[in-house]
């Protein structure tokens, strides 16, 4: 039931329509006994700036931000944590009482966990690492595996003045799509952070058969969440980590951020949003 003290928390982004953020967040609303509702708002480019300054003050507790809005988000806010700063990017806002929004960047977080679940002994200290795309998920990929001590992030971008933009903060080398044979050689892991195929538009055609035989191929796109990225890596032979674990990664600490508390532990978050999946 919807109260008169329902706390109201959200993800907006332009597509939303396939975000699994709403089911993760209300089974851990229902899980923990909170009266929470978590929505999804999509907002068009021009509105965008104009929705998050009419939620200052706390009617809305909290934002996911996705695609296309992460870096935006981030200079929307009044103040942000290191994580979000260090991206440029954020995926957490959070509207404070006395008016102030702040940013975080759970993204990365979410990334290294979802490493860790599904490429156990990946260590990011071992070697470089190749990002595709630079957009807000690119910059929260590229920023966690910096500070996790990667010596090289190679960011490939379509348009590669994107990806200096991420290099020149960052270090690292900027590469055009074009030469991404040349950014794969001798990376251990490889990261698809475009979205490719997510409007409808082409899909990826990289050589990911240059990657060396020990890297792993993470796709964050996770509808399916076997994608067609992670369907050739495997044919190729390599580890593969898929978004979804990233999303549930990304999710924990945002809940946290929204309510104060971390979610439930009991609820299969992942199986839920797996049934879902299956179903469309
Ligand atoms: P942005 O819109 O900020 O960036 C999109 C990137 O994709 C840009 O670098 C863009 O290149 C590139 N791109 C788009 N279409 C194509 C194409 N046809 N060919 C090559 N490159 C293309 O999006 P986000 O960074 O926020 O998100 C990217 C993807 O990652 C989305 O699918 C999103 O859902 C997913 N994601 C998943 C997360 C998870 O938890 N699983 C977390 C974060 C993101 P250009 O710069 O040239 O325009």
């Amino acid at each position: 039931m919807i109260s008169g003290a329902t706390l109201l928390a959200g993800v907006v982004g332009n597509p939303i329509a396939h975000s699994m953020s709403p089911i993760l967040h209300n089974a851990w609303l229902a899980a923990a006994g909170i009266d929470g509702v978590y929505a999804p708002f999509r907002v068009t480019e021009e509105r965008f700036a104009s929705f998050v300054d009419g939620l200052r003050g706390g009617s809305v507790r909290g934002l996911n931000v996705t695609i296309p809005f992460k870096e935006r988000a981030l200079s929307l806010a009044d103040r942000a944590g290191d994580r979000a700063t260090m991206a440029g990017a954020a995926n957490v806002l959070v509207f404070e009482a006395d008016g102030t929004i702040v940013a975080d960047n759970t993204d990365g977080l979410g990334l290294l966990a979802a490493f860790a679940e599904q490429a156990p002994g990946f260590d990011p200290k071992a070697g470089p690492v190749a990002i595709l795309g630079a957009g807000g998920g690119a910059r929260g990929a590229a920023a966690a595996f910096t500070a996790a001590g990667c010596r090289e992030v190679r960011i490939v971008n379509r348009t590669q003045a994107r990806a200096q933009a991420i290099t020149d903060l960052l270090g690292g080398e900027a590469f055009g799509l074009h030469r991404a044979a040349a950014a794969f050689e001798d990376a251990i892991a490889v990261v698809n952070a475009t979205s490719a195929g997510l409007a409808g538009e082409g899909q990826l055609d990289v050589p990911l058969e240059a990657t060396p035989a020990a890297c792993v191929v993470m796709d964050m796109v996770y509808k399916p969440l076997v994608t067609p990225f992670l369907a050739r890596a495997r044919a190729l032979e390599r580890r593969t980590v898929d978004g979804l674990a990233m999303l549930v990664g990304q999710a924990i600490p945002s809940f946290e951020a929204f309510y104060g508390q971390p979610p439930p532990a009991d609820v299969d978050v992942r199986a839920l949003a797996l049934k879902r999946l299956e179903a469309r």
